[in-house]
């Protein structure tokens, strides 16, 4: 178990951060192990045969359950939708946990779990928890960089957890990400992500409200783009997720391929929700927050397909908007 890694959960995120970290590993260590799982077979099968075009003789296996790759690795990252799947992933029979729970006490003790999902504050704290009082360690690293910097391996991981858990989790998460914080406790982690993405959120629907009135008063995209990249107004939003095709020099926004691929517009109003919900709980006021979820929200509902594009597609139904 000691040099085996498992990962859990494929998707946009996890198939590029788990080819990171494999192929890393590879290069540190000639014996590693790696194990795959996600709900979808056909998702970790697809993974496998993507990296053993890079590395053949990988030793990389996928898996039927949680349950058993929490039995062969040591390591177990999760990188998931939300709440509910990390619940499910953790929590349920065939689960981390209760794996860990029915296991010798120093396989337990030696077992470090990652949980890179973005998901509710108290979920993560509670699941952190209980895999403590399982003998684990545990972080929260849910992460900013989007699938881009998953790709690239220059993601920011947010860490929640003990001293001795980063301590841990850190050099995995080096192979991953340019950037790891140490945010504080467990919880810590998704209390910063969510935080972050209330600002990501808003800002991009701003940002797709001032390319389409610029472009109205007369402006070329990319002139409006390249004031606002020099101008205070400059974000990630503008800089480099612009919704605008032709606004940046460079073609990389999902904008240029039909808002395919990125951070889809479902995954931004459960990030909204996660935020205007602790708000509540903590009497903190997020007016544009709840302005910003209504509107993903409403997006969707008119053009259902948007829920899987990335977020910035928000332009084209403002675009769609009468005044
Ligand atoms: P995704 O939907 O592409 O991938 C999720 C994967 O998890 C899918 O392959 C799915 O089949 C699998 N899965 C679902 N339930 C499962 C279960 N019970 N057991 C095993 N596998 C299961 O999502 P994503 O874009 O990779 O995002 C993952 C997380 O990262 C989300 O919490 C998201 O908010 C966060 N995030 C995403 C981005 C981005 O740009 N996409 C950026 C930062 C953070």
């Amino acid at each position: 178990r000691a040099n085996s890694i498992s990962f859990v959960g494929l998707g946009r995120m996890g198939s590029e951060m788990a080819s990171n970290l494999f192929s890393k590993r590879i290069a540190d260590e000639n014996n590693s192990r790696f194990v795959v799982f996600d709900a979808v077979p056909e998702v970790a099968a697809r993974f496998i045969i993507e990296f053993r075009k890079q590395f053949h003789s990988a030793n990389i296996t996928a898996v039927d359950n949680p349950e058993e790759a929490t039995l062969a690795s040591g390591t177990i990252i999760t990188m998931l939708p939300s709440s509910p799947h990390v619940r499910q992933v953790y929590l349920d029979s065939s689960g981390i946990i209760p794996t860990l729970r029915s296991m010798p006490p120093l396989d337990a003790s030696n077992t470090l779990c990652i949980d890179s999902t973005t998901l509710d504050v108290q979920v993560g704290r509670d699941v952190a928890a209980e895999a403590q009082a399982a003998g684990a360690g545990m972080v929260d690293a849910p992460v900013s960089g989007g699938v881009t910097g998953a790709k690239a391996g220059t993601l920011s991981f947010l860490v929640g957890g003990s001293e001795q858990s980063f301590t841990r989790a850190s050099p995995i998460l080096a192979h991953m990400g340019q950037r790891i914080i140490h945010c504080g406790p467990a919880g810590s982690g998704l209390a910063a992500k969510i935080c972050n993405n209330l600002v990501l959120g808003v800002e991009q629907i701003v940002v797709a409200e001032a390319m389409l009135l610029g472009q109205r008063l007369g402006l070329d995209p990319a002139v409006l783009a390249g004031v606002i990249n020099n101008s205070t107004g400059a974000c990630w939003s503008s800089s480099v997720n612009n919704p605008v095709p032709g606004a940046l020099p460079d073609k990389s926004p999902p904008c240029e391929r039909g808002f395919e691929g990125g951070f889809a517009t479902g995954l931004m109003i459960k990030d909204m929700g996660l935020a205007t919900d602790v708000s509540k709980e903590s009497g903190s006021p997020v007016p544009l927050a709840e302005a910003a979820e209504k509107i993903y929200i409403e997006a969707v509902r008119r053009y259902p397909e948007l829920s899987r594009k990335d977020f910035s597609a928000v332009y084209e139904y403002l675009e769609g908007m009468k005044r």
